[in-house]
């Protein structure tokens, strides 16, 4: 279907992109526009102002920021999991972007936009999730930090409001002694996963400690599996209460039910998966 009629601004910084949005109630960002346009085309929803932030070059970078990360918003999926930076320090968010759709939507879609779509499919904020990463948020008030597990609050909502721009997303480096894994469980390689797990934790002898398990697609949000993780840290059976807590979709790509056994099943086969490394 052809999108409804809207108008189309080009932001050249941030600032320009937080004053074009104040203008209209229902005004839109575009980054990568492989969520937002397929919205458009279905008239699933009707900005009648398009704010294209494509062009703020500024928003496009992997950085070393001391303990952590730093990742522009306008960094392209592709861009992620290609880059030195990450590859060193954070293996398990570059190799988690490199799983992300096909070629073409690699090289559109962008970190800001994957996150502040607030899709509980999606892989990025999983992972956001289980490392506790922090979400830069750009407004007329200047900059807020919000915390991964404040950021996503519903289906399509996030923390960032109608007049603001995510910026900027940073996550913690990971050591020698860090364990990670990320399986996803999905019927066609481009597709999005009926259920995903992000696992990692530290290697202590005979074990772990700190282990974090986030689970994509078993509820409204990304979802930490709290009892995985008690069980994961005390060398039990984490898959067994995998899905203590979630609230999975049904849906032509599988029922509550399946995904509930999903979650079970892929839960301990991350957890082997990140020793295998
Ligand atoms: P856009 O589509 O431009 O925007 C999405 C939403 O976020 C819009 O509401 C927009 O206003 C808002 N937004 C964008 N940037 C910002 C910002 N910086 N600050 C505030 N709001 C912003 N994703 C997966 O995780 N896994 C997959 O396997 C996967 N497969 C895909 C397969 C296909 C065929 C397609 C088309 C998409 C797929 N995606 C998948 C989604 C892809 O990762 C998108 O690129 C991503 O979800 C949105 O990023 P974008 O830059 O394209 O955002």
């Amino acid at each position: 279907m052809i999108p409804a009629p809207f108008d189309y601004e080009v932001a050249e910084s941030v600032d320009e992109a937080v004053s074009l949005l104040g203008e209209r109630e229902d005004a839109k960002l575009l980054a990568g526009g492989h969520s937002l346009l397929p919205l458009l085309r279905l008239r699933a929803i009707r900005p009648s102002l398009l704010v294209d932030m494509g062009r703020i070059e500024e928003l496009s970078y992997v950085r070393d920021a001391g303990k952590s990360i730093a990742i522009g918003a306008l960094t392209r999926h592709h861009d992620v999991a290609t880059a030195p930076l990450l590859q060193e320090h954070n293996p398990l968010v570059s190799h988690v972007a490199g799983l992300i759709g096909d070629p073409q939507v690699r090289h559109r879609g962008t970190m800001g936009g994957s996150l502040a779509h607030g899709d509980p499919a999606s892989d990025l904020p999983a992972v956001l999730l289980a490392l506790g990463g922090e979400i830069d948020i750009t407004g007329t008030n200047g900059v807020r930090t919000v915390g991964a597990s404040d950021f996503f609050t519903g289906v399509f909502q996030t923390a960032a409001g109608a007049n603001e721009v995510v910026t900027e997303v940073r996550v913690p480096k990971l050591t020698g002694d860090h364990v990670w894994s990320y399986l996803k469980f999905h019927r066609r390689a481009q597709d999005w996963a009926t259920v995903a797990v992000a696992a990692v934790a530290k290697r202590t002898n005979g074990g772990v400690s700190d282990a974090a398990i986030a689970l994509v697609n078993m509820g409204a949000t990304p979802l930490r599996a709290a009892a995985a993780e008690a069980a994961w840290n005390a060398g039990g059976d984490p898959g067994a209460v995998a899905d203590e807590g979630t609230e999975p979709p049904s849906d032509t790509n599988g029922s509550a039910d399946f995904r509930r056994h999903l979650a079970r099943v892929i839960v301990n086969r991350a957890v082997a998966d990140a020793f295998a490394r």
